[in-house]
C-alpha cells in the first residue's frame, strides 16, 4: 500500500498510549498514514521496535538515547510547553552494543533521537550529551542509517552550531532535524549537511515559524506530530496522535501556497528516501 502521509517522528511507544495504543495505530493506518516511533532511551527504543514488528508495514522505529536522558532529572509539563505528561530521566550512558544489536531489526530505520538539549543543563550534562551524541553518530555511520536529531539551544549553549560542527567532522550519514525551532540561518547549517527538517503541530498555532517554513525547500521538509506532545489546532492541549499529522501538512501547504496533495506527496517521498522505507 502507498501511504497518504508519514508522521516522521511519533512516540506511540510511550506510556501515554498504554490504554488504547492499538486503536490509535489502527486509526492512522486506516487513514493511510504511516509513522515512525522514536526511542529516547533503552526501554522506549525496545518498545518502538516491538511495536514496529507487530505490523507488516506502516509502523517503523528509530532507536537511541535522547540528550535529556543522559543525566538524571525530571521534566515537568511546564518545561514541555504546558502540554502533555512530564517524564523522568534515570541518566543513561549510551550502550553501543545494546543499540547495535537492536538495530539489526529490519524495521529500525534510523538512530536517535540524539543531539544536544541545552535548555537547562549544567556543564557536566553538556559533556555527557556530547559524548552520547558522538557515539550515536558513530553507530549510525557504521550501520549506514540516518540520524534523528533533537536540538534545543538555551542557557547551556548554542546547540545548533555545536551539533552542526560535530556532524561535519564526525558523521558519514545525513538525517532529520526534528521539531526544528531555530532561525533560517540555523536551518541552513543542516540543509548544507544534507539533512531534512521536520515541523510539528506548533506551526498551526503560532506564526513564529512561518518564515522558516517558507524558507526550507519542499524537498527537504518532513512532517511529524511528536505525539503525545504538541497537538496541532484544533486539538491543542489534548493528547496528540499520528492521524493529526494531516493538520501539519495542511499548514505547510498554506504557508507555501501549495496544495495539500503536493505537500503530502513531497514529504512522503522525502521521508521514504531518507529512512529507506
Ligand atoms: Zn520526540
Amino acid at each position: 500500500m502507498t501511504p497518504q502521509l508519514i508522521d516522521a517522528h511519533a512516540h506511540v511507544n510511550f506510556a501515554a498510549f498504554d490504554a488504547d495504543r492499538e486503536a490509535v495505530i489502527e486509526r492512522a493506518l486506516e487513514a493511510g498514514y504511516w509513522h515512525i516511533n522514536v526511542g529516547t532511551q533503552k526501554d522506549t527504543s525496545q518498545s518502538a521496535v516491538n511495536l514496529a514488528n507487530t505490523y507488516d508495514e506502516g509502523v517503523y522505529a528509530v532507536i537511541g538515547l535522547h540528550p535529556i536522558h543522559t543525566s538524571a532529572s525530571y521534566h515537568d509539563q511546564a518545561e514541555l510547553g504546558g502540554e502533555g505528561p512530564g517524564f523522568k530521566s534515570r541518566g543513561e550512558v549510551f550502550d553501543y552494543e545494546f543499540y547495535r544489536e537492536l538495530a539489526q531489526s529490519q524495521k529500525v530505520v534510523g538512530i536517535g533521537e540524539c543531539g544536544l538539549d541545552y535548555f537547562r543543563p549544567g556543564e557536566a550534562d553538556r559533556a555527557a550529551q556530547q559524548t552520547a551524541f558522538k557515539e550515536q553518530i558513530r553507530l549510525a555511520s557504521e550501520l549506514g542509517k540516518p540520524l534523528m536529531l533533537h536540538l534545543r539551544p538555551g542557557a547551556g549553549g548554542p546547540a545548533y552550531e555545536e551539533a552542526a560542527s560535530i556532524l561535519k567532522s564526525e558523521s558519514k550519514v545525513a538525517g532529520n532535524a526534528h521539531f526544528f525551532a531555530g532561525t533560517s540561518e540555523e536551518a541552513r547549517l543542516f540543509l548544507d549537511l544534507g539533512f531534512t527538517i521536520s515541523f510539528t503541530g506548533v506551526i498551526t498555532f503560532t506564526t513564529d515559524y512561518d518564515d522558516l517554513v517558507k524558507y526550507v525547500p519542499l524537498d527537504r521538509i518532513l512532517v511529524e506530530t511528536d505525539c503525545p506532545y504538541v497537538a496541532p489546532k484544533p486539538w491543542r492541549g489534548k493528547r496528540n496522535e499520528p492521524v493529526y499529522v494531516a493538520a501539519v501538512a495542511s499548514r505547510v501547504a498554506e504557508l507555501k501556497g501549495m496544495s495539500v496533495e503536493q505537500v503530502a506527496t513531497a514529504t512522503m517521498a522525502n521521508t521514504r528516501r531518507l529512512f529507506n522505507i
